[in-house]
């Protein structure tokens, strides 16, 4: 099955589904109110999301709603009846993971379009090869998979479409089979719950406290035990391996996976039968939004026209925040070099955004910005549009009164600075370093 590649981007709210779409995706996905894995920060309602369908087809795009939980018992007959809810407000497919929901879904409405979530761990053709004769339109890849595996599904299974995650958080265990936020929070990361606790600081500990908590210990000035200085896990059959474990004084990472990032690959995907190229994020700001969904949107269009790569896309995806990036399975295991060891914290490369552009007065030539990050009277910026990036100095901030102030501050306040032209909607402003 040959379809056009597309771009699929996060739609965490109304605002962010607005913006994913112009900065070029060709389909977003959202989470329906209550079955949606990421239950707790959609922003959608059962009302908000009619609005946000018919948004996107009025912009002739495609939007995937998610009821991708695994329902218990008791959450089953609510779960079928919103699937009764969701289906006549025509959504271009629906993203479910559990079987027996799939297998009812299908009977009671046959023409619509099933995704198979990530959730549903899809690692070989036969399974592709069952879903499809059950009727399930496209597998969204378990995001373990090397590309010669995705290759391989695709030949053997090629009437089913394939999708597979680009770019985004990921999971340290089984694409979400993970009971680690469950077992310390009581939130089940496969009910839409999960806290992340994977990314939380740890810290080693005697009964007492911390290896390097001072109080904990009885001689304070003596040097740390040994192995606080560098412990290491071994595995009686494996000698000769040693899996990191160090603390310092921020505490310890060891589940901390690194963020993916495959912008450079999208030809092999695409060879490989990938059609359409997910990007992660419901949860993140409406700035990663707009810059994530540019930049595949910019690297598929020139691998589509024959340009080659350009390595902006690549910078841009640099200057998010992110907690260093790999690329995952698809050219290799990534073992302990898919981990972040060193810290929880997620950082672009010294560049953030300054703010939010809500208005421009073609009058004054003042558009209204609200501030998300300080920065000063003078400052080289970053206007970034979906037109595209212009550099520029703010040499004139007013604050909400109109009195000319020396620098703005975080937090949400509007300022007023001057722009050389109106950059349209869902414009922003960024830092440079
Ligand atoms: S705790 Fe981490 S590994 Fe587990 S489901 Fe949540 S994000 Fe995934």
């Amino acid at each position: 099955m040959e379809t056009k590649p597309e771009i699929l981007a996060p739609a965490g709210d109304m605002d962010k589904l607005k913006i994913a779409l112009a900065y070029g995706a060709d389909a977003v996905y959202a989470g329906i109110p209550k079955f949606s894995l990421r239950t707790r920060e959609t922003a959608f309602t059962a009302e908000s999301i009619r609005n946000g369908i018919d948004y996107v087809h009025r912009h002739g795009k495609n939007i995937y709603l998610t009821l991708n939980i695994f329902p218990h018992n008791l959450k089953v007959d609510a779960f079928l009846k919103e699937l009764d809810a969701v289906v006549p407000l025509q959504p271009d497919a629906l993203i479910m993971a559990d079987p027996g929901m799939i297998a009812a879904a299908l009977k009671r409405y046959p023409d619509m379009p099933l995704h198979l979530s990530t959730q549903a761990n899809t690692v070989n053709w036969a399974t592709a090869a069952f879903w499809r004769d059950l009727g399930v339109r496209r597998i969204i890849l378990s995001r373990e998979l090397s590309l010669e595996e995705i290759a391989e599904i695709h030949d053997k299974v090629p009437d089913i479409e394939l999708e597979a995650f680009v770019h985004g958080a990921i999971c340290i265990a089984y694409s979400g089979r993970c009971l680690i936020s469950n077992y310390l929070h009581f939130r089940d990361a496969n009910q839409g719950t999960c806290t992340n606790s994977c990314r939380w600081e740890y810290r080693l500990a005697y009964e007492r406290g911390s290896l390097l908590d001072v109080e904990a210990r009885q001689h304070p000035a003596e040097p740390l035990p040994a192995p606080a200085r560098g412990l290491v896990l071994h595995e009686s059959e494996r000698p000769g391996e040693a899996f990191p474990v160090s603390e310092d004084i921020q505490g310890t990472y060891l589940m901390n996976s690194k963020d993916l990032c495959a912008i450079e690959l999208l030809p092999e995907l695409i060879h490989s039968g990938v059609c359409s190229m997910k990007i992660e994020g419901r949860t993140k700001s409406a700035y990663y939004t707009a810059v994530t969904a540019r930049a595949y949107r910019r690297a598929l269009d020139a691998h589509l026209a024959g340009r080659p790569f350009d390595p902006e896309d690549l910078r841009e995806l640099m200057r998010l925040s992110n907690r260093t990036y790999t690329t995952g399975f698809y050219t290799r295991n990534p073992r302990q070099y898919g981990e972040n060891f060193r810290d929880g914290l997620s950082e672009g490369v010294g560049e953030a955004v300054a703010g939010r552009i809500l208005h421009y007065d073609p009058q004054s030539g003042l558009a209204v910005l609200e501030v998300k990050n300080r920065f000063s009277r003078g400052e080289k910026m970053t206007l970034i549009s979906p037109g595209g990036n212009l550099d520029i100095i703010v040499d004139h901030i007013e604050d909400e009164k109109g009195l000319a102030v020396e620098c703005a501050h975080g937090g949400g306040k509007n300022v007023r600075i001057p722009l050389p032209s109106d950059p349209g909607d869902f414009a922003f402003i960024r830092k440079r370093a």
